[in-house]
């Protein structure tokens, strides 16, 4: 096992590594910009590297300062969290290169999966079902009027190297085709240097619905079942997750986590990742994407397992064989995470920034709290809007909806606008009791 780990990283997150690090007796590193001098991951990790100024380009996404703060502490391996770095194969292969274990697949898995076009392809041929499209990018502006026809409208517009919602355009008629294929461009190559697109049919009202993978260097692959990930905000960002989807048939379900693990398989995948799919009312599933890294809502997964996923992450960079069989793993209860974010519902989910007075947290059996914030914590400007991640876990999806109704109500986070009293509102929506969710929930059922 490591001795030293660093983390690359800040956040909820950060602190959620360090703490597995700390149960699985690993000393750790934490990593940090001028504005999170006083983090709490800062706070609790053993050491602590100042890697830059508040500018995430110049802090959290400097290579050559995280592998420098690496070098001089002597860690052997770095976690990464998600975003930042987490899916960039270049920082992976950099580490490998200078003899620094990466917590996370290899450098061409990311590479493979992190285009989303090639990714498609390559499921395609491992016989996962993909959503109709264009076969590859698509290369000129003809092209893109033949496909979206073969395919029929509404089509949606992805940029290959798409990701947290930026460079996709939903086109409902040809006549808007063209504008949205260079706006698409446009934005892929501001954000992720690359405007390659393409084109797929933009399925009426799907289930976003993702399954764990957990996968060992020995060639071992389980899943740990579903997310359903359909509440999510305009511009696609998840609000709040569930495990498991409680309005899936087992056929579907049974469908869907076999395909995951024949995906993960094909690509000679390693570490923990998630297949996203996207599930149609009649039960028929499509491959959407994967994210070769740990995902924000992890924790519904580890409430309804009881497995700790990120100490998994560890042990299998470790060169550890998975320690159970598929058949091993069981499943228990119904677990709901909100996202409490500095976010402004009554304006657009605006990111809003301030000091937060006073944060207590709410507690009792089957609440989990994962977060870096508390009392007259600022928020930095610079970063994810992210502040807490509540989690309620109970036997049955009734039970964890009225146990999270409570602990957001016991949660006091005042100073700035936050999601709190939103989230209420979506406990106490019909539709959501009901489990009618589609990922436009909240637009159709609660007007944002
Ligand atoms: P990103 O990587 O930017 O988050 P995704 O490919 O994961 O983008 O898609 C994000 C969300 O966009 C999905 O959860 C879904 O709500 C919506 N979406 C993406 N593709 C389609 C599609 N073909 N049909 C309908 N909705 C889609």
């Amino acid at each position: 096992m490591f001795k030293k780990v660093l983390v690359a990283n800040r956040g909820e997150i950060a602190v959620r590594v360090i703490r597995a690090c700390q149960e699985l007796g690993i000393a750790t590193v934490a990593v940090h910009s001028t504005a999170d001098r006083d983090a709490m991951h800062v706070k609790i990790a053993d050491q602590s590297v100042c890697i830059g100024p508040p500018s995430a380009k110049e802090s959290y996404l400097s290579i050559a300062n995280i592998v420098s703060a690496a070098t001089i502490t002597g860690a052997e391996a770095i976690h990464p969290g998600y975003g930042f770095l987490a899916e960039n194969s270049s920082f992976a292969e950099i580490c490998e290169r200078v003899g620094i274990k990466f917590i996370g697949p290899t450098p061409a898995a990311i590479d493979t999966m992190g285009n989303k076009a090639a990714a498609r392809a390559r499921m395609r041929e491992a016989g996962v079902p993909i959503v109709p499209g264009t076969p590859g990018p698509v290369t000129s502006e003809r092209e893109a009027i033949e496909e979206a026809r073969r395919i029929g409208y509404p089509v949606i517009v992805k940029a290959s190297a798409g990701g947290g919602g930026k460079g996709m355009r939903v086109v409902h008629a040809e006549v808007d085709l063209i504008t949205q294929l260079s706006t698409a461009r446009a934005e892929a190559e501001a954000a992720f240097g690359n405007g390659e697109v393409y084109i797929e049919k933009y399925l009426v009202e799907p289930r976003h619905i993702e399954v764990q993978i957990l996968a060992d260097e020995h060639g071992n692959v389980v899943h740990l079942g579903e997310r359903d990930c359909s509440v999510q905000t305009a511009r696609h960002q998840k609000m709040l997750e569930e495990a498991p989807c409680a309005f899936l048939s087992e056929k579907t379900r049974r469908g869907l986590c076999d395909a995951a693990v024949r995906g993960a398989k094909a690509v000679g995948y390693h570490n923990a990742g998630t297949i996203e799919f996207l599930v149609a009312a009649d039960g028929s599933f499509y491959f959407m994407e994967m994210n070769t890294r740990t995902q924000v809502e992890h924790p519904v997964t580890e409430m309804i397992t009881g497995i700790d996923l990120i100490r998994q992450q560890i042990k299998i960079a470790a060169g550890e064989k998975l320690p159970w069989k598929q058949k091993e793993i069981r499943f228990q209860g119904h677990a709901i995470e909100c996202r409490l974010t500095a976010e402004d519902p009554s304006r657009n989910f605006s990111p809003a920034s301030g000091t937060i007075k006073y944060f207590d947290a709410p507690g009792g059996l089957g609440v989990r709290v994962d977060s870096h914030v508390r009392n007259d914590y600022t928020v930095p400007p610079f970063y994810d809007s992210l502040l807490v991640k509540l989690i309620a876990h109970a036997p049955t999806r009734e039970e964890a909806i009225a146990r999270m109704e409570r602990a957001l109500r016991e949660t006091r986070l005042e100073g700035l606008a936050t999601t709190r009293e939103f989230h209420l509102k979506i406990l106490k929506n019909e539709y959501f009791i009901r489990g009618e969710l589609a990922t436009d929930f909240l637009a159709r059922r609660m007007g944002v």
